[in-house]
């Protein structure tokens, strides 16, 4: 189900919610110190704030995670090609479908889906490819979107109807990394600046939740009990069990949309065979029994496919 949510519209409706008593500052972090006991943030023009603990959720960026020592390990370069831009129906006052996911057609191709949704009064398509970055699609892609699209994806315009792209291609090329050294005194990582997350996997979020969920009802309050921020403290957050399965959880995804989107091997091709013949009996269940689709989209399927 969509709710068509602008992630902007929906970070600023959380800090929204902040209580009154937290002071809120908005501005560049330019740099960051961190210790045993106090820790500081240099933001630009204005005063340096200092405090107990300091969170890092800096996300893909590297910059303030070194000021701390921390380094980062590749799992996997250049994992993804993540596209987004904005559609309007051609031809047509409305589109087949509100919404839609469209799986690649050919293995060759190296696209896993296409997901057009409605958000904030337009309808959004974000594309996820695994294909080098260098690719020659890639520019054709960004160049002329609508046409290099319909050439790869001949059934779309029949299923979703003839579309106009109304804004640039944006694109974000994902590196799989994991923070390196990460215990110590006086800062922790969470989401993407802990471990970056491969966008089709759909993982990121939740990750970044359960990282402040642990933080907020288990770790901080203890943290908070004793004086000092000494990494022995730290350290209890990094071997915390259910952070390590979400963790764990985000890159057997990412691991699983490559190899189903791309992977030749007869494993992968009988995979792919029955991930997709599933869906497509689902489907056709769900034209006359909704109920029924629900309940079978409810049983338990294998871990690592329970998401997509
Ligand atoms: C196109 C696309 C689609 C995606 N779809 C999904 C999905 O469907 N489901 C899902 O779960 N995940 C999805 N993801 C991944 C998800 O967006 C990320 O995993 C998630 O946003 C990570 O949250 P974060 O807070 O760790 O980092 P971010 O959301 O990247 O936030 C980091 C913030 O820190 C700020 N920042 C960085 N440096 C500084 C500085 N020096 N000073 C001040 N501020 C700074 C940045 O401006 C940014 O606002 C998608 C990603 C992309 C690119």
């Amino acid at each position: 189900r969509h709710y068509g949510i602008v992630y902007d519209n929906l970070v600023a409706a959380m800090r929204a919610e902040l209580p009154k008593t937290v002071r809120f500052v908005a501005g560049r972090v330019s740099a960051v110190e961190a210790g045993p006991e106090r820790q500081r943030v240099s933001i630009i023009g204005q005063p340096d704030v200092t405090a107990r603990l300091l969170v890092l959720a800096t996300g893909m960026g590297d910059i303030l995670r070194r000021d701390v020592g921390i380094e980062r390990r590749f799992v996997h370069q250049r994992q993804s090609l993540t596209f987004g831009f904005n559609v309007r129906p051609a031809g047509a006052s409305a589109f087949k479908h509100p919404a839609l996911t469209y799986y690649g057609e050919r293995v060759s191709d190296g696209i896993d889906y296409l997901n057009f949704f409605p958000a904030g009064g337009v309808t959004r398509a974000n594309l996820f490819v695994f294909r080098e970055h260098t690719d020659p699609w890639v520019k054709a892609l960004r160049d002329r979107p609508r046409e290099t699209l319909i050439e790869t994806l001949p059934g779309l315009l029949k299923t979703f109807g003839d579309f106009e792209v109304i804004d640039r291609v944006s694109s974000w090329l994902t590196d799989i990394t994991v923070a390196e050294n990460c215990k110590r005194d006086g800062v922790v990582l969470i989401g993407d600046a802990y471990q970056t997350s491969c966008p089709a996997a759909g993982t990121g979020v939740s990750r970044l939740l359960t990282d402040v969920e642990r933080l907020c009802m288990v770790h901080v309050p203890q943290w908070m009990a004793s004086p000092g921020m000494a990494a022995a403290k730290i350290a209890a957050f990094y071997d915390d069990p259910m952070k390590q399965a979400m963790d764990e959880r985000g890159l057997e995804l990412a691991n699983f949309r490559r190899s189903l989107t791309i992977d030749t091997d007869l494993r992968w091709r009988a995979r792919r065979q029955v991930h997709f013949s599933r869906r497509r009996i689902l489907h056709e269940i769900d034209k006359f029994s909704p109920s029924f689709a629900a309940r079978l989209r409810g049983l338990k399927r294998p871990q690592v496919e329970a998401v997509t």
